[in-house]
């Protein structure tokens, strides 16, 4: 298990038990009680095992949490229950409608030249195949761009190969670089006349399972079958491909849609002690895709926002305004739950002060990033010295939010971004892979602290940053 905790955080923690509180950032220019609080909030995190225990407990006791599905219903009514044990205030169940799709029963394998099974999973949403399966030639594409670049009828009867390695970066930037041939690839292959799509899966390592996610077919155009194929398994089609005889592939998917379902944002709050209705806003999701338990993606991302609000609900005196925790239902298959926040908190959206989002693993965070008015950057200076002694770096006025934020973003509240280290993260995300022994304690126990300090700073400035502008890249 290659998992390592980053040399920084070691550091880090090492040096913060040895901090006094109120020692922290010389040249910072918050007042003396606000840097001690926020040492004491950091010190606390670092030794806490509420996050673990949470993450173990909903790993456990759930596990793969498909949106609408029955687990996702029990994951529900455990996030309530546990953010009431946590003593968080206003503790609710906000109810969401979302859509539903089973995986069901898949298979893949090379007919000719040399016949074996390889290991796929269909992306989520895909159509089933013909209930016998479709047979077809391989014909492989190397980018999105490449397949987009063909002539109309090339693939007539086809199936697309889509077989793009996935670059290994500690900011998860292969990812977007990747994400669009799972999420378009489909539609497009279906407008060059292919059957069905295979793709390598948008994962780093080398392990042979597959990695599910969702994609989206354009309207207008044929809906196929579409599936990743394991990183090793990718390899052994191409491998066949490249020695240049035709290759024939035998697909079935029994995937299907059914009637849309109901879950819940689940919401818990730390009320402020002067201005309650102000809100700064922690997310994170709490469904899965069906495949792993969920403890990346985003099990982690839950279990910090809940633990750092439980170290500010504890302190003696809440912050000036309301901390607001919201466990996202259905971010993986289609932000249901982001939606239905933004809709039924429509009049309160001008009294977010800050959104943040947990939603890329279980730490080390490494970089802090704000998007925030331009004239307010100098008011992130004295966040990002509290943030530095955890290890953390300022990416300066870069931050985009977690997925769930973009409604959020799109009216202009104010985002901060504490991004965990990525470097292993797609070896597991939205594979079978993706369970609770990938996750280090103490890596995650720093990310709370972050969120701590984060939290607490933002629902403790005197007045909130401005609104941002809304330009045309939101
Ligand atoms: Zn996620």
């Amino acid at each position: 298990m290659p998992r390592r905790l980053d040399r920084t955080l070691a550091v880090a923690a090492a040096a913060l038990l040895v901090l006094p509180a109120g020692t922290l950032p010389a040249r910072s220019e918050s007042d003396p009680g606000l840097v001690a609080t926020i040492a004491g909030l950091q010190q606390r995190a670092l030794a806490d095992d509420t996050a673990i225990d949470l993450l173990r407990r909903l790993t456990v006791e759930i596990g793969p949490r498909f949106a609408g599905s029955p687990a996702d219903r029990k994951a529900v009514e455990w996030a309530a229950a546990a953010l009431a044990a946590l003593e968080l205030a206003n503790v609710r169940r906000e109810p969401v409608v979302v859509p539903r799709w089973v995986r069901g029963a898949e298979e893949g394998r090379i007919v000719a030249p040399h016949p074996q099974p390889l290991v796929l999973t269909a992306l989520g949403g895909s159509v089933a195949t013909p209930p016998e399966g479709l047979t077809a030639e391989v014909v492989e594409f190397d980018s999105l761009e490449s397949l987009e670049a063909v002539a109309d009828v090339a693939l007539a009867g086809k199936i697309a190969f889509l077989n793009h390695r996935m670059e290994r970066a500690r900011d998860g930037s292969g990812y977007s670089a990747t994400r669009p041939i799972r999420s378009r690839g489909p539609s497009v292959a279906a407008s060059k006349g292919a059957i069905a799509m295979l793709m390598r899966s948008a994962a780093t390592g080398s392990h042979r399972f597959a990695h599910t996610g969702a994609t989206r077919y354009a309207e207008g155009l044929p809906r196929i079958p579409a599936a990743a194929l394991a990183v090793p398994d990718a390899d052994i089609l191409e491998a066949q491909l490249a020695a240049g005889a035709p290759v024939e592939f035998y697909l079935a998917l029994e995937s299907r849609r059914l009637e849309d379902g109901l879950s819940a944002n689940v919401v818990g709050e730390v009320i402020g002690r002067e201005r309650p209705a102000e809100i700064v806003l922690l997310g994170a999701h709490l469904d899965s895709w069906d495949t792993g338990s969920g403890a990346l993606d985003d099990g982690a991302g839950c279990a910090i926002v809940m633990a750092a609000a439980r170290l500010i609900a504890r302190l003696p005196k809440p912050p000036r305004r309301t901390i607001r925790v919201v466990l996202f239902a259905n971010e993986e298959f289609g932000l249901s739950g982001a939606r239905a926040y933004a809709e039924r908190h429509r009049d309160a959206l001008a009294r977010h002060a800050l959104a943040t989002e947990s939603d890329f693993g279980a730490g080390p965070i490494w970089r802090f990033a704000t998007r925030w008015h331009p004239l307010d950057l100098d008011r992130a200076a004295p966040l990002a010295e509290l943030l530095a002694p955890l290890g953390i770096d300022s990416f300066g006025n870069t931050g985009r939010g977690g997925a769930d934020l973009i409604p959020l973003r799109q009216v202009g509240v104010p985002i901060a971004d504490l991004t965990a280290d990525g470097t292993y993260y797609f070896d597991y995300h939205h594979s079978e892979d993706d369970t609770f022994d990938k996750v280090d304690p103490r890596a995650l126990a720093q990310s709370v602290a972050a969120m701590a300090t984060l939290a607490y700073y933002a629902a403790e400035m005197p007045d909130p940053p401005r609104r941002v502008p809304v330009g045309e890249t939101q």
